[in-house]
């Protein structure tokens, strides 16, 4: 059977809709059996439920001589409580890594921090953070969520980051106004990663994934670096990794590729070996769900990946895969 584009795409879209139904994620937390099975398919991507299990990962992939990220998955976090929890969670994983010396980067949505309750409850929980984490030496980077909550996400950033320059933020090159927003984050050379972008969006807000895509992508970079931004190229197209290293542009200082945990291992291990910086984007925690979901929605064949993974004939520890 051939799956067209068109089937792919469609099967997407419905992936990225199931991310978004706050029913089934809640049905799969509050179910066990449901939990456990889906769990499975997620240890591919996420590296557990604690702190200790994204160290462990972390400490291994550092080791093998990566540049670690790593995130507590949370996000549209409406219960206060559970807000100043993940903050706590997320300063006691900035402590951690000082302590075991891990050079790593925490990421975090701002809407895990209290965005989804109220803008100034997320900035005093990002300043909070950024100050631990210069003690620590610790950068934080702040994710990209769904273009309804993009102008307060960089408005809080840039608030916080005249204060603290180790605050990094994430742009979504399938949105079309991110060369303007790019552009009014001003003169001042900061950490950008620049993504293609997760959420399903309306068609007059973004594009989707296209050769049209990409040429924007790369067109940010070249915006980026001729302002002197150190970068995270976040990406697993090879077309884009190629053209950063044709154009030279990965030889500038502070210039990295970024890839999550668990996607194109071989591609990570080959980039390494070539000498190029490389960083792998991990994540733990119970909120899984929502992630888990988009990974698949990204690359469809995934779902024959995660249902091998369900039924425990799935591949072994993840890390293994990175030489
Ligand atoms: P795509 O065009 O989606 O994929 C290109 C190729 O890469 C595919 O053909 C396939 O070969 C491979 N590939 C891509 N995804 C997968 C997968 N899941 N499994 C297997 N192969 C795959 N998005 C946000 O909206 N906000 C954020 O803050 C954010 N932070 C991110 C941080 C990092 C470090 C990375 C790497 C991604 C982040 N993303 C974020 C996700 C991003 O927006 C894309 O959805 C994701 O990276 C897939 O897009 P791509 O650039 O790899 O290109």
């Amino acid at each position: 059977m051939i799956i067209t584009k068109n089937v792919e795409r469609q099967f997407s879209d419905a992936m990225r809709t199931i991310a978004r139904r706050g029913d089934l994620k809640a049905y799969v937390e509050q179910t066990p059996a449901i939990y456990q099975i889906l769990q499975r398919a997620a240890a591919k991507y996420v590296t557990g439920e604690g702190r200790q299990d994204g160290l462990e990962a972390g400490r291994k992939l550092a080791d093998k001589g990566y540049a670690i990220s790593l995130e507590y998955i949370g996000e549209n976090t409406t219960d206060i409580q559970d807000c100043e929890h993940a903050t706590l969670e997320l300063t006691l994983l900035i402590h951690a890594l000082a302590e075991c010396g891990i050079p790593a980067r925490v990421s975090f949505d701002l809407s895990h921090i209290g965005l989804s309750i109220d803008d100034e409850l997320a900035y005093k929980n990002l300043t909070v953070m950024a100050a631990l984490a210069r003690q620590a030496d610790v950068e934080l980077f702040v994710s990209m969520e769904e273009s309804t909550k993009t102008d307060a996400i960089l408005s809080i950033y840039s608030r916080a980051s005249v204060a603290y320059a180790n605050i990094g933020i994430t742009l979504q090159s399938h949105l079309n106004r991110t060369a303007k927003d790019l552009n009014d984050l001003g003169r001042i050379p900061r950490r950008i990663r620049i993504v293609k972008g997760a959420y399903q969006e309306p068609e007059q807000q973004a594009i989707p994934r296209s050769s049209a895509l990409n040429e924007r992508y790369i067109q940010l970079i070249e915006q980026a670096v001729r302002k002197g931004h150190r970068l995270s190229i976040a990406t697993h197209d090879e077309s884009i990794i190629n053209e950063v290293m044709k154009r030279g542009w990965i030889h500038n200082p502070g210039v990295e590729f970024e890839l999550l945990y668990g996607i194109r291992p071989d591609l990570c291990s080959q980039l390494k070996k070539a000498g190029y910086p490389v960083r792998i984007y991990l994540t733990y925690g119970r909120e899984w769900y929502l992630y888990l979901c988009h990974r698949i929605a990204e690359y469809p064949p995934n779902v024959f990946q995660a249902i091998l993974d369900m039924m425990d004939a799935g591949t072994a520890d993840p890390v293994h895969n990175y030489e």
